[in-house]
């Protein structure tokens, strides 16, 4: 990838390691940016924290789209400017809002006692987030516009917190919606569209106040097999452009907040084989990681591809299932895969690993974090730094 062998990389950085492909982030990030040229498009930070990544994208024009005290920390450390910085959470803390509002940054009220506490904090301009009722078609845990999400405010409160929050002396600029992630058709996203427009459409009769910004979340989904279809962002984001362009024709911004799609594909983990074991029903692999490094097959039921990288042209011998070194039979990472007979110190490589592996990894068992890098014209860049041992004891006495 990016030039660089899979072996030299493990030589260099050891394994697991998560390595980001930096063409691949770049062309992501494009394609969302060549949709609206205006629009802002800010990257979903929780995909990865990563300073590096914030700031090869915010050379790109992109923001940040925050949500804790710590994900703005990674922002700012990466100099992302607080106009592109997008603060959602429901439940930010005074200190998150007054920390949003030093920051300069565009805070998406959550709740309707929010307004209040925003201003107070010091925050001036904000944005509604609302709930259309509406159930993305994706994994349970990660829809967020079900009627009863606990994100954001129905229609009728969303009115209300539009009509609050000015009252309050903030500059009310627009409406959010964000409907889940992990999204593998538009269908649901355009019926939130035309959702937050009904909103925005009532805040007009009711409230004479119109918005300027039309905040249409992330969600797209990354493939993790070759049996998965998913839209290209430029397909997915121009979609709910033209939706919202149909149904609301005064001028707005938009902005777009993706993070899986920006760099999940970008990113695949490496990681070496140890022991291979027959069992009376399967062929078990075992590599070095597992879901201390990544949860998503325990978390949702994620099913992902591999390859030997180190002889990936060989022909497939037999399905293997891989299992992590964690001490839980369910720490199994590929329930089954096709690959040439693995032995003990191949590298296994699983793509599409770039988006919530690394940003929900754990130190479970005692296992230090992997690094990550960044590859690009043959040459590695460290990223993140391996977790040591001493990291693991810094917090015992
Ligand atoms: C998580 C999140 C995103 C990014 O979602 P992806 O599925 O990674 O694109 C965007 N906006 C909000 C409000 C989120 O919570």
């Amino acid at each position: 990838m990016g030039g660089v062998r899979a072996s030299a990389l493990a030589e260099e950085y050891g394994t697991p390691l998560v390595v980001y492909c930096r063409e691949t982030v770049l062309a992501r990030a494009r394609a969302y940016a060549r949709v609206d040229p205006e629009a802002l498009v800010v990257y979903g930070t929780k995909a990865f924290p990563n300073v590096a990544l914030l700031r090869l994208l915010a050379g790109e024009g992109l923001g940040a789209d925050v949500s804790t005290r710590g994900e703005l920390e990674f922002a700012l450390r990466a100099r992302v400017p607080g106009d592109r910085i997008v603060f959602h959470g429901n439940n930010k803390s005074d200190e998150e809002l007054g920390a949003a509002a030093a920051a300069g940054a565009l805070v998406v009220l959550d709740a309707l006692d929010e307004g209040d506490r925003a201003r107070a904090a010091g925050v001036e301009t904000v944005l509604i987030r609302v709930t259309p009722g509406i159930e993305a078609d994706t994994h349970r845990a990660i829809q967020t516009a079900q009627a009863e999400s606990k994100f954001g405010l129905v229609a009728d409160d969303a009115v209300t917190a539009v009509r609050e929050a000015r009252f309050a002396g903030l500059d009310v600029a627009g409406l959010h919606v964000h409907i889940g992630s992990q999204l593998t058709r538009s269908a649901e996203s355009l019926l939130a569209v035309d959702r937050v427009v009904d909103v925005a459409l009532r805040c007009r009769a009711e409230l004479e106040w119109t918005p300027r910004v039309f905040d249409l979340g992330g969600g797209l989904a990354v493939r993790h097999s070759l049996t998965e279809a998913v839209p290209e962002p430029e397909q997915f984001a121009r979609d709910l452009l033209l939706r919202l362009r149909e149904r609301w024709t005064e001028p707005a911004r938009m902005i777009f907040e993706p993070g899986r799609s920006l760099i999940g594909t970008a990113g695949f983990t490496l990681y070496r084989v140890g022991v291979v074991k027959r069992t009376p029903g399967v062929v078990y692999a075992a590599v070095d990681g597992g879901m201390s490094d990544n949860p998503r097959p325990q978390l949702y039921g994620s099913h992902y591809e591999a390859l030997l990288a180190n002889r990936a042209d060989e022909p497939v011998s037999g399905i293997y299932r891989i299992a992590g070194k964690h001490c839980e039979s369910g720490d199994v990472l590929i329930d089954s895969v096709d690959l040439p007979e693995p032995r003990r110190d191949d590298l296994l490589a699983v793509p599409a690993t770039g988006a919530y592996t690394l940003a929900m990894a754990s130190n479970y068992n005692g296992v230090p974090r992997p690094a990550a890098v960044l590859v690009a014209d043959g040459r590695a860049e460290l990223i993140r730094r391996r977790e040591s041992l001493d990291d693991l004891l810094r917090f015992e006495n």
